[in-house]
């Protein structure tokens, strides 16, 4: 497994209200996971960073004690709502952190398998033989005109009202969207803020991905590229690519 990743602060915000991680949570499992925060007076950056942590200490912990047979779906489940609950009580104990919320993404790759959890507008891409598929729905206003068919995914990129979350942890009624996909020797997994998603296609992304000769500068290379299109937003790529097996 080779991961990537990278987050910048653009060149409009004052301050990175994501945060991500990408590290082994015991044996034979990955965690990867994004967040971009709301919320004013630093909340956003407090609502993120919670969510991370507080994932990656309930995945851990889970892990080690091994209660968790290829449960991987009621795991993330159960950690969303650790995060929730977290977020939720660090804004009643702070007024200034009132309404903070964020957006949660998170995969665990475990041998062939990818599962996902998801609340919000942050995105997970499968990136498969050159071509890029969104994995996650946009939990926001716009993702569902998309889908409705009212708006294009074009016109939803640049909506004024592109913000306006329908999901998220902390804030707006929270659910999880949960996901299992296969992952084939050769596929990357991408998982990125709408920092990201905004000036970049599913095809520019993965155009990106393939270009680059290293996979350590995939995740360097699309901030790069975010930021010379404006970089108007926190950006920030998290990514992972399961590697062709050597047979010696
Ligand atoms: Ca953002």
């Amino acid at each position: 497994m080779k991961f990537s990743h990278s987050s910048d602060v653009g060149l409009v915000r004052n301050s990175n209200e994501d945060s991500y991680c990408a590290q082994s949570v015991g044996s034979g499992v990955h965690l990867m996971a994004v967040a971009d925060g709301m919320g004013g007076y630093a909340a956003g950056e407090v609502a993120s960073f919670l969510a991370i942590q507080s994932v990656v200490d309930f995945v851990s912990e889970a892990l080690s004690q091994g209660g968790h047979p290829g449960d991987y779906r009621f795991l993330l489940e159960q950690a969303f709502q650790r995060a929730n609950e977290a977020i939720r009580q660090a804004s009643r104990q702070s007024s200034g952190r009132d309404g903070m919320g964020t957006t949660l993404t998170v995969a665990l790759l475990v041998a062939d398998r990818v599962y996902l959890g998801h609340a919000g507008d942050s995105r997970a891409y499968l990136i498969r033989d050159g071509a890029a598929r969104t994995l996650t729905s946009d939990h926001s206003l716009v993702g569902e005109m998309v889908r409705n068919g009212e708006m294009t995914e074009a016109e939803a990129m640049s909506h004024p009202q592109r913000n306006i979350l329908t999901n998220a942890l902390g804030t707006v009624q929270t659910w999880i969207e949960l996901i299992e996909e296969e992952w084939q020797a050769g596929d990357a997994l991408l998982l990125c803020t709408d920092g990201l998603t905004n000036l970049m296609s599913g095809d520019e992304i993965s155009a990106v991905v393939s270009g680059e000769k290293t996979f350590d500068d995939v995740a360097p290379a699309l901030v790069a590229e975010a930021l010379r299109r404006g970089g108007h937003d926190n950006v920030t790529v998290v990514a992972a690519l399961r590697q062709q097996e050597v047979v010696a």
